[in-house]
């Protein structure tokens, strides 16, 4: 069942020169190779080899599509399975019509996912590797996306990989002391498990810290843009979306209804909240008004409280910023084009001027001053995607948690004394926590084979 053979279309729909259609499993080539008519038969191409040809109808002759086919043999393939790969030039109808004649042959439409799946099942890719790939086509901005590659490139799962072997080699010294209990043996063994647990469990720490910069670069930071009516907001959010990367996202699993709306600013994704109220183009003053901020208020990581600059302030205004003082806030003072009439100190006695931006949204001025004023906040110190393995999945953050209780309870018992089979117990526990995060689930059959090798080699 598992190599049943799939086909998708995978280039984005649309007007685009080519597209590629990917055909995978035990029957790849023999499936496509009906429709294909080119020199040399499809089934007979040599792997890694790229054939130029017609795409037909088997039943009536019909000539479907001019074609480029790539044959890729197992396993050296994305899927390890046979694969094929169709490029056509024509748009979405001719593709189309190859993919209907595939399916006419008995392949099956891949479900999302499904190829990077079969590279999981196939033990292409492990688990981290695996959602990497599905981060990697969400991915909603350059840096979201770096750290994507590197999740691609293996890097967590060598750093797990590593922690997982300095808790193996421990419980295999263990395992040995257990047979041969000798009292200066065990001595040297408790402060070895000290050792290792104490630095595995702060190696985890240091992972568990990049989580939270992790999920901001995968869900974007929701932001709030708030202010009286007539400021400027609706001004400030059609600027942001001006940017050509500005890309309006239906989140997968969510309803249709609930289309969030994103900007790129500075390569950070900002998740834009209440929009709809901001986009509102007749400003009914009741509906948008100060009591509908302190809604979206609530939800937000990050506010862009806009004021006219151009006006003194009000009691509302006056009590927002009160209230957002100790948020994560930057000031948009819009209007500077206008006279100055705003009480100025009075804001600068709340925010730091690297929290204030001045702007006149209608000269197209001070955007990029707001850029270095939101990437600040949430990069002081310059954080580079380059640098860093992130872990910013709730699986993984949850099992790293579940592995670091496990440790200190390993640490614990090992401080009280306990008999030393019982210490093994947690630390085996924390072994396994680790190597679910990368889908290692012969935890059983793998440890006894390690211990195995070692206890014989002694
Ligand atoms: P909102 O009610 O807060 O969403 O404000 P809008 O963005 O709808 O802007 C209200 C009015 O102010 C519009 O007529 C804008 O053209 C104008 N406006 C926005 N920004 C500026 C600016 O920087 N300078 C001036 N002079 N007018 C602006
Ligand atoms: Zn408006």
């Amino acid at each position: 069942m598992l190599n049943d053979t799939i086909a998708a279309i995978s280039t984005p729909l649309g007007e685009g020169g080519i597209a590629v259609i990917r055909v995978s499993g035990d029957e790849a080539v023999a499936l496509a190779g009906r429709l294909f008519r080119g020199r040399t038969k499809l089934t007979d191409m040599p792997t890694h080899t790229v054939q130029y040809g017609s795409i037909v109808d088997p039943g009536t002759g019909e000539k479907l599509e001019e074609a480029l086919v790539t044959v890729m043999r197992a396993p050296r393939s994305f899927t390890r399975e046979d694969v094929v790969e169709v490029g056509c030039h024509g748009g979405i109808v001719a593709v189309k019509r190859v993919l209907d004649a595939l399916l006419e042959q008995g392949v099956r439409l891949a479900e999302p996912g499904e190829f990077t799946k079969r590279a999981f099942l196939n033990g292409r890719i492990d688990l981290t590797q695996a959602e990497a790939v599905i981060d990697l086509i969400r991915a909603k901005s350059d840096r979201a996306f770096k750290v994507a590659m590197k999740q691609v490139d293996g890097k967590l799962s060598k750093r797990i990989g590593a922690l997982r072997y300095r808790l193996i080699e421990l419980m295999a010294h263990i395992e040995v002391n257990i047979d041969y209990p000798e009292h200066d043996v065990a001595e040297m063994t408790s402060s070895m498990i000290a050792d290792v647990g104490t630095s595995v469990s702060a190696e985890i720490d240091e992972l568990l810290r990049t989580a939270e910069q992790g999920k901001i670069l995968r869900e974007g930071i929701s932001t709030a843009i708030i202010g009286k009516p007539n400021v400027g907001k609706s001004s400030l959010l059609n600027a942001l979306a001006q940017d050509e990367r500005a890309i309006v996202t239906d989140i997968p699993g969510t309803t249709r209804d609930v289309i969030e709306e994103y900007v790129n600013v500075g390569g950070i994704p900002l998740r834009l909240l209440d929009t709809a109220g901001i986009r509102e183009t007749t400003d009914v003053v009741e509906q948008i008004g100060v009591e509908r901020s302190r809604s979206a208020l609530a939800d937000a990581d990050l506010i862009l409280l806009v004021l006219n600059r151009s006006e003194t302030l009000s009691e509302e205004e006056r009590e927002l910023l009160a209230a957002v003082k100790d948020r994560q806030t930057v000031v948009v003072l819009n209007k500077t084009d206008l006279p100055q009439r705003l009480e100025i100190e009075e804001v600068r006695e709340l925010f730091s001027s690297e929290r204030i931006v001045e702007t006149s949204l209608l000269e197209e001025r001070g955007l990029a001053d707001l850029e270095k004023a939101i990437t600040a906040l949430f990069f002081q110190g310059g954080i580079d995607a380059n640098e860093m393995t992130y872990v910013s999945n709730a699986r993984h953050i949850h099992l790293f948690k579940q592995a670091k209780r496990s440790l200190r309870d390993a640490l614990d018992a090992n401080e009280q004394g306990v008999p030393i089979d019982m210490i093994q117990i947690d630390l085996r526990a924390a072994w396994e926590q680790l190597g679910e995060i990368i889908g290692d689930s012969v935890a059983e059959s793998l440890i006894d084979q390690i211990f195995s090798q070692f206890c014989l080699g002694k």
